[in-house]
């Protein structure tokens, strides 16, 4: 009798056991790597409810890669095809993409971009729109600079309090995409307001950073050169620094918050951040020095 009831208690507390973790149970996000060996190192993502059975596909760009990458509950999940913006390599795969989803679901699968230059858009985004995927919370960012149609995507799960933001060539790792279609004074804007107000000073430090190619190596050798010439000069950067000699992949690992510690894009009026750009008086504004700083790492 005592045996028993011994048996019942445990199989009790491993039921608690198994509910708490359904309840701790999170969000998905599967980088998928596209065109490593090319040198183009970007990454896909594949972004899913809890309990997977819808998901966001976001900047599939070289179909067949993501294709054997994901199995095909994962694809039948996808709900919307995302891109960052209308770059080939990041947009480039819409048309396959959708296609082949769209026969394997039996049904529509959305097209959500930053406008009419990516392939087969059906939702173009407003500033702060927000979007429900399952029980996630998705607000969509625009960040007009690299290209006039970047949306950074913010998503969280009220569930479990777990944050990401999709950043495309916006925010790379202690870095920032090129101004191809805009100034630096529009690249400070994205970074620094748009970005940092979309999200909110509460959510910068559980706010994980997702990017849409893996630079963070050669952005850091840039800070370092340039910026923080020596160990111990950015105790942040030397915490990265030392990450990326042990690691390939950096993705979702760091926060917004530690952006604002190593990245200079971010810190436009740290002093050390000045006198990298000869601005050691501190007189120029800070779309020059996003400008300057932006020039330096273009001739790296
Ligand atoms: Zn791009």
């Amino acid at each position: 009798m005592y045996r028993l009831s011994f048996i019942t208690r445990q199989l009790a507390s491993l039921t608690t056991a198994s509910r708490q973790i359904q309840q701790t149970r999170k969000m998905h996000i599967k980088a998928i790597k596209m065109r490593w060996l090319t040198g183009g190192v970007n990454y896909s993502y594949l972004l899913s409810t809890q309990d997977k059975t819808k998901s966001w596909l976001i900047d599939p760009a070289e179909a067949l890669e993501v294709f054997s990458a994901l199995k095909t509950e994962e694809l039948t999940s996808v709900d919307a095809v995302v891109n960052t913006h209308h770059h080939y390599d990041h947009s480039g795969g819409n048309g396959a993409m959708v296609s082949r989803l769209t026969e394997i679901k039996g049904s529509d699968v959305q097209v959500i971009c930053g406008s009419h230059n990516s392939p087969g858009a059906t939702q173009i985004p407003k500033h702060l729109q927000e979007y429900t995927l399952g029980d996630l919370k998705i607000r969509c960012i625009r960040t007009p600079c690299h290209t006039q149609d970047s949306v950074c995507y913010y998503v969280r799960d009220p569930n479990t309090g777990e944050k990401a933001i999709f950043t495309g060539d916006t925010l790379f790792i202690a870095g920032c995409g090129r101004f191809f279609e805009g100034t630096g004074e529009e690249m400070d804007v994205a970074l620094n307001r748009r970005i940092l107000d979309g999200v909110g000073e509460a959510n910068w430090s559980s706010t994980k950073v997702y990017p849409g190619h893996e630079y963070t190596k050669s952005n850091v050798k840039f800070v370092r050169d340039a910026v923080y010439k020596k160990v111990g000069d950015n105790s942040a950067l030397d915490m990265l620094e030392n990450y990326c000699k042990k690691n390939e992949v950096t993705t979702g690992v760091f926060t917004l918050r530690d952006e604002l510690e190593y990245n200079p894009f971010m810190r436009l009026d740290d002093p050390t951040v000045r006198d990298a750009v000869n601005d050691a008086q501190g007189s120029c504004t800070r779309a020059q020095v996003t400008d300057r700083l932006r020039e330096l790492k273009n001739k790296m």
